[in-house]
């Protein structure tokens, strides 16, 4: 017979969380101006606003906590983490910063500018801002697969190849700046990138001498779905497969606090010392000195325990299989929702769910109102309110999807809490039609989702 996949951990120390009432709900948001940024953490049952950061730390890593070598230069604890990420990334270079987007913002600061163009998968938000903010552009080119929400394929995640020859072509390969794979795809539902696609655009990168680079939230996880989807990897480790796919890039940057399980933290790795000079002259002004750019001893030492964590098959298995058993429910249910279930987050089609929306009035987040108002449940807008932008005459352009992001927490949740956010969103399913749309009052220019005020719309 065939097993409840469980969580391959046992709960040592617990955290409280705090209930109120629907009406409270109701006065908290509208206090917030519709946007769950500003609800305060303990105003939320369930926080599903992102897996960032949010992880449970192992026993092992609160043990590496107290073994934090604090001394300002050459400390143990960096050469733990170095040799963590080097062991995986199989890239010489390691340069920590406090956040994923401090190296992103390193590393932009010097091959960016303007005239410059950056092409990806999809480009996370905090990435898009910093190359935005350099001068340049940011050009996503996902699959056509991984614009269709409800209709499943294994590598949702994958680049077009034949647009990245286009564009080649049409920029000319001296003013592209970098190829940046994410991996897994955060902002197109989490979704798998395939090694063969990783190994073609490496491939035409190397023939136009464009440096490719990985963003590496997520490796474990996507090495995970290569090893369960693509052929000839059931065999490998799962380790094997990540050092294939960094084998394929010149660098990477990567935020510690998704597949890392840390609180904080993040690194940039390369293979070209030229670039490192550049990067560690930035890091000293900006982050630290280069053994422990902008982190205490403690979190090198929570990283590099939870860089060797995360390869756990066990744990891996679990993980995958906790998203896609909230997924399978949902589609029960009828609720549109991502297909196939992705590696970290449950991603709703909003347009399709509240359909009677339009795209100007924000279904995303009147779907994620709508979700904290009946449960408590926090998630986030991954559409026209983070990506939106306005054309020459204020009209919203608006993004390719309206999705809501319910991220899971690394080892946070279990089954049960699950099971609730699954009744709450078949409730809200049901009562679609009495959700009304949203409209901005206020916004910022860069990063507009994390500030923006809204008021329903009329
Ligand atoms: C979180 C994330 C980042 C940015 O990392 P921070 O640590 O939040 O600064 C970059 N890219 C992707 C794909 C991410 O998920």
């Amino acid at each position: 017979m065939i097993k409840t996949i469980i969580e391959p951990f046992k709960i040592k120390s617990v955290e409280p969380i705090y209930f109120n009432t629907r009406e409270e709900r109701e006065a908290i948001l509208t206090k917030a101006n519709y946007n769950a940024f500003t609800i305060d953490a303990k105003d939320v049952l369930i926080d599903l606003l992102t897996d960032s950061g949010t992880s449970a730390m192992s026993s092992n890593q609160w043990a590496g906590i107290m073994l934090g070598d604090e001394s300002y230069a050459g400390s143990t604890s960096f050469y733990k983490f170095e040799a963590a990420v080097v062991d995986i990334t199989g890239m010489p270079i390691v340069i920590p910063t406090h956040q994923g987007r401090a190296a992103e913002k390193i590393l932009f600061s010097i091959v960016g500018g303007p005239g410059k163009c950056f092409i990806s998968n999809t480009l996370f938000d905090t990435t898009r801002a910093n190359i935005e903010y350099s001068g340049a552009e940011g050009i996503d080119i996902l699959c056509a697969e991984g614009k269709q929400p409800t209709v499943p394929a294994p590598f949702k995640g994958n680049m077009d190849i034949e647009k990245l020859k286009q564009l080649i072509t049409e920029k000319g390969a001296e003013n592209i700046s970098m190829v940046i794979m994410t991996v897994t795809n955060n902002s197109g539902g989490g979704q798998p990138v395939s090694m063969a696609n990783i190994r073609t655009v490496s491939a035409i990168c190397k023939e136009h001498h464009i440096p490719f680079f990985i963003d590496a939230c997520r490796f474990a996880e996507n090495s995970y779905f290569i090893k369960l989807r693509e052929e000839g990897y059931a065999h490998k480790s799962v380790l094997d497969i990540a050092n294939e796919l960094f084998s394929y890039a010149d660098g990477c940057t990567m935020s510690a606090k998704k597949d890392a399980f840390a609180n904080i933290g993040g690194f940039l790795a390369l293979r070209n010392p030229e670039l490192a000079v550049h990067c560690r002259n930035l890091l000293v002004i900006t982050e630290g000195f280069p053994t422990y750019g902008g982190l205490a001893g403690r979190d090198l030492e929570a990283i590099a325990i939870g860089l060797r964590e995360v390869l756990d098959e066990n744990y891996l298995q679990y993980r995958i299989r906790s998203i896609e058993y909230l997924t399978n429910k949902l589609i029960a249910a009828g609720v549109p929702v991502m297909q196939p279930a992705g590696g970290h987050a449950v991603y709703l089609d909003a347009k399709a769910f509240l359909s009677h929306i339009p795209v100007e009035q924000y279904p995303g987040q009147a779907l994620v109102c709508a979700l904290y108002t009946e449960g408590g449940i926090r998630s986030v807008e991954i559409g026209s309110l983070m990506f939106g932008k306005y054309d020459s005459d204020g009209k919203l352009i608006p993004a390719a999807m309206e999705l809501v992001r319910l991220a899971i927490p690394r080892r946070v949740y279990t089954q049960s809490h699950i099971d609730y956010v699954a009744e709450v969103i078949i409730e809200v399913f049901e009562h679609r039609d009495s959700i009304k749309g949203l409209m901005i009052t206020e916004e910022a220019p860069l990063l507009r989702h994390f500030t923006a005020k809204l008021v329903l719309a009329k």
